[in-house]
């Protein structure tokens, strides 16, 4: 049985006494025991955060992390960085990343080595702009992303691996990806992945769907066979509504 995630990406929201309140309110609340629930505040709450819930189930990640070392890179954080803190997993690839940060697969690539390196887990980030959606070009754009991104680790690494499929166009928009789009493109990255390494590689990977998941439409998106849970962004800044998305797996 493949591991079903709930992540919360809170981007750049939540200060500190933010950060301590959301995860209080979280705290408070059952976990169901057959989804892992992530949150992932900004780098200057790590450290708090992960203090904060260290007695709980709910695991503090990273939104992204730095491809080197260390040295002079002003203004990065390294993956040696993150795990002192206690930080295990990062989000790497999110297309504010991509879009404002010009990240590219190929340094995307070397991201993803470095976290591999460091024995973390690393939830990849993809998903195509609108127009490639218009143009019907969605599938190949994912697959490149995929193999410029990722497909350079090897077999025994996809355990450190999860993926984010998250359509530009339902980031921050209301509009939702339907459940059978989501089901579609999920369906195609496992048959991508079955291609370049094996079915069991394939079958074994969680994929999340991101792109304006609320309670309202979670457990529709959820239900389908490829879908594997969310990564939330604006309906994880509320422990009512992330939790509703939490509790929506069957
Ligand atoms: P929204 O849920 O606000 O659409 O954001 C999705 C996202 O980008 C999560 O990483």
């Amino acid at each position: 049985m493949r591991k079903q995630i709930v992540a919360g990406n809170w981007k750049m929201n939540n200060d500190l006494s933010e950060t301590e309140t959301l995860l209080n309110d979280l705290k408070k609340q059952v976990i169901p025991e057959n989804v892992s629930v992530l949150v992932a505040p900004t780098f200057t709450n790590l450290y708090a955060a992960f203090n904060s819930v260290i007695d709980h189930p709910i695991e503090v990640v990273a939104q992204n992390m730095h491809q080197a070392k260390n040295g002079a890179y002003t203004g990065e954080v390294s993956a040696q960085m993150l795990q002192s803190v206690g930080v295990k997993t990062v989000i790497l690839g999110h297309s504010e990343r991509r879009a404002y940060f010009h990240e590219t697969n190929a340094l995307l690539a070397e991201k993803v080595t470095a976290a591999l390196e460091n024995e973390m887990t690393a939830i990849f980030c993809f998903g195509e702009e609108l127009e490639d959606r218009k143009s019907g070009n969605h599938f190949e754009l994912v697959a490149s992303q995929l193999k410029e991104g990722l497909f350079h680790i090897a077999e025994a690494d996809w355990k450190q691996i999860v993926l984010a499929y998250e359509p530009v166009w339902a980031i921050g928009t209301g509009e939702t990806a339907s459940p059978e789009q989501a089901q579609e493109m999920h369906a195609f990255v496992r048959k991508t992945i079955a291609e370049a390494y094996s079915e069991s590689v394939a079958t074994n990977v969680s994929i999340l769907y991101g792109g304006s998941v609320k309670p309202a439409n979670a457990s529709e998106i959820f239900g389908k066979p490829d879908v594997d849970g969310g990564l939330i962004g604006g309906a994880a800044l509320n422990a009512e509504s992330f939790m509703g998305i939490v509790n929506a797996f069957e």
